[in-house]
């Protein structure tokens, strides 16, 4: 498998087609502000399913707990060399419990989870030089990557 550069709005956009009809049935309204375009360098397939995972959990955490159900996707750039990308969601928090192990393997509070999704975007972040956390901010629970931008577009 070959590192590439690939656009990280294009993946964006590709995850959300791909979570259409789970997005739809949740009623989940999608609000969206991304930075202009760049590049990022890796593995596209692993990042795409990075977002996947979070886009996913945003969803499960979602559906049918929330009355007007909101993920909220965010990027900026800092010091014109990273990207930052923040995923949030307005349904039920982490537990308080969980919230120090939520990137562990085999942390799940789903029936049929595996608690191996977060600790391996977690993985897949940290092998692009990024950076993967999580925190609540008022009634939100945001996820945020952070990643070396390869090149503007
Ligand atoms: P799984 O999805 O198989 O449970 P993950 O590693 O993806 O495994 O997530 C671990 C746990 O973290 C979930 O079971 C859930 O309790 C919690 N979690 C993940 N994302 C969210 C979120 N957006 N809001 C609330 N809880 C979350
Ligand atoms: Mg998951």
């Amino acid at each position: 498998k070959e590192k590439t550069a690939f656009s990280l709005n294009e993946l964006i956009e590709e995850v959300l087609i791909f979570l259409y009809p789970s997005i739809l049935d949740g009623k989940v309204k999608i609000q969206k502000n991304l930075e202009e375009d760049i590049n990022l360098f890796g593995y596209a397939d692993e990042i795409r399913q990075v977002l996947i995972n979070i886009v996913f959990n945003a969803i499960d955490v979602l559906n049918p707990n929330t009355k007007h159900p909101l993920i909220d996707i965010k990027s900026y750039t800092t010091d014109n060399k990273w990207i930052k990308l923040e995923i949030a969601n307005n349904g039920p928090m982490i537990p308080e419990h969980l919230v120090q192990s939520i990137f562990e393997p085999f942390v799940t509070t789903k029936k049929l989870g595996t608690g191996l999704g977060l600790f391996v975007c977690r993985e897949i972040i940290e092998k692009h030089k990024g950076r993967l956390a999580c925190e609540t901010q008022a009634d939100l629970t945001v996820f945020t990557i952070t990643l070396p931008i390869a090149d503007k577009k």
